[in-house]
């Protein structure tokens, strides 16, 4: 396995992260006994750091991963979130962030987390975040519930501006679907803070929530549909060479060094191995090269997420 540095953090993670929305049901309906063992072989084959959050699964994730991290919890870096409750129910404000903490951590059976992250600010008042939330989990940091503190969301206008309003230091950001394929904006933003001030990047949803696949997209999938038949094209394409879209898209996703860990869904074993033989292979250099030329119209393709004006 693979370690990065953490920005300024001192924290080394994994290249593959452990993304626990799967443990929530939150893609399919998953056997959390299994999804337990996962975590379990996870830790024993190296990867040290797991994401969940109270929204995944209405708080089953946070539920699920504390009981699969007993006995285990003191050799992983543990992210949750806050913010963030159900698709239409958020709340950044400070008096929240206290209880949600204390909720959080009564779910994940410990007394701290290393990564708290205000979860999708873009649905909420970045003003809101910058001057209140992130001050709020300072403070949280300052009583040791929280090591390090930092923010996710999807448009990359909204991640900056509550970067670039806020006081307080900003351990990380985390956004997804920002750093697979097709799209390399998370670096191209952020690396200049991560190279100057030693800012974290996480990058999550690498196979872009499973549009980069074989099998292709869930039917919400809100990619414009120019992307998606490029999508399907290159996936055709892979099927052609006996390859899987989805490997070297994981492949692709963590060869950037910019990026410390790269989030991967896993409920179960077997996609957990599938997923860590990918970071370990060699790249096929020829077939990336004509899957990036078929994704080249739709470079850096996007779409809206939370307020308009955040957009
Ligand atoms: P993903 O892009 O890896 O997964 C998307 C889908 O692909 C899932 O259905 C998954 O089961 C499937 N999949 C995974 N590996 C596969 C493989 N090898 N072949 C075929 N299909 C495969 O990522 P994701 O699940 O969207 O996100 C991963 C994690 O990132 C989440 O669990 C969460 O922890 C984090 N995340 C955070 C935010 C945020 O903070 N706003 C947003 C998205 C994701």
């Amino acid at each position: 396995m693979e370690y990065r540095e953490f920005g300024r953090t001192g924290l080394r993670l994994s290249v593959i992260g452990f993304g626990a929305a799967t443990l929530g049901h939150v893609f399919r309906k998953i056997d959390e006994a299994e999804g337990k063992r996962a975590v379990a072989a996870a830790v024993d084959r190296g990867i040290n750091f797991f994401d969940t959050a109270p929204f995944y699964g209405l708080t089953r994730s946070e539920t699920v991963l504390g009981e699969a991290l007993k006995g285990r919890r003191h050799k992983i870096i543990l992210s949750t979130k806050l913010g963030r409750y159900d698709f239409a129910d958020f709340d950044f404000s400070p008096a929240r962030v206290r209880t949600s903490i204390e909720e959080s951590l009564r779910r994940l059976q410990t007394d701290y987390v290393d990564l708290l992250i205000a979860h999708d600010v873009e649905f909420g008042d970045l003003r809101q975040v910058a001057e209140e939330t992130i001050p709020a989990m300072q403070e949280l940091k300052r009583q040791g519930k929280c090591r390090f503190i930092g923010f996710s969301g999807y448009p990359l206008k909204a991640l900056t501006q509550v970067l670039e309003i806020a006081k307080s230091e900003i351990d990380f950001v985390l956004s997804y679907c920002h750093s697979c394929l097709y799209n390399t904006a998370l670096v191209e933003t952020f690396g200049p803070e991560a190279r100057a001030r030693g800012l974290g990047l996480i990058n999550a949803s690498p196979l872009a929530m499973g549009l980069l696949t074989q099998d292709g997209p869930p039917d919400w999938h809100p990619a414009p549909q120019e992307l998606k038949d490029a999508a399907r094209k290159a996936a055709e394409l892979c099927g052609k060479r006996g390859a899987e879209l989805s490997f070297i898209g994981l492949q692709f996703a963590m060869s950037n060094e910019m990026i410390s860990t790269t989030l991967s869904g896993i409920g179960n074993r077997e996609q957990l191995e599938k997923n860590l033989a990918a970071p370990a292979a060699s790249m096929d250099e020829e077939l990336l090269k004509q899957i990036r030329e078929i994704f080249e119209p739709v470079r850096n393709a996007t779409w809206p997420s939370g307020l308009p004006e955040n957009n």
